[in-house]
């Protein structure tokens, strides 16, 4: 997907910056952040959303939600507590098709979202 703007964050051709990686995952700073921690972890594989993917997607999508705690703990805010959403579709705001978990934490989030 060479016109896939996260896909170009992996191969390191639009800078981010990287707070966590292994060989399936990337943890980058939200660029336009909306608490004190935004997040996003990406797949370094292309899948557009959760809702495209597919039977056999079901260990890289824990090893996703397990990779946000990490990187929540990691940037401070296990105990705070912080959000994890996966958008999914034109009325989730989804903006950026290929998958990504924002971990977002740092000060007190609304319920319900906007
Ligand atoms: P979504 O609305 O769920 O598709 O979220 C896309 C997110 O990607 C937004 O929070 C954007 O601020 C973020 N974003 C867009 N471009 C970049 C970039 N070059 N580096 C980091 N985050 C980005
Ligand atoms: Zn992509």
């Amino acid at each position: 997907m060479g016109d896939c703007l996260f896909c170009r964050i992996v191969a390191k051709e639009i800078p981010a910056t990287v707070v966590a990686e292994d060989d399936e995952l990337l943890a980058f700073k939200d660029i336009n952040p909306q608490a004190p921690i935004h997040l996003l972890i990406i797949p370094k594989r292309h899948i557009a959303n959760t809702a495209a993917s597919e039977a056999g997607d079901e260990a890289l999508l824990g090893r996703l939600l397990r990779f946000g705690c990490r990187a929540a703990g990691e940037a401070g805010v296990a105990e705070s507590g912080f959000r994890l959403v996966l958008n999914n579709g034109p009325d989730s705001g989804e903006a950026v098709p290929h998958l990504h978990l924002h971990v977002l934490g740092g000060r007190r989030l609304a319920w319900p979202p906007g």
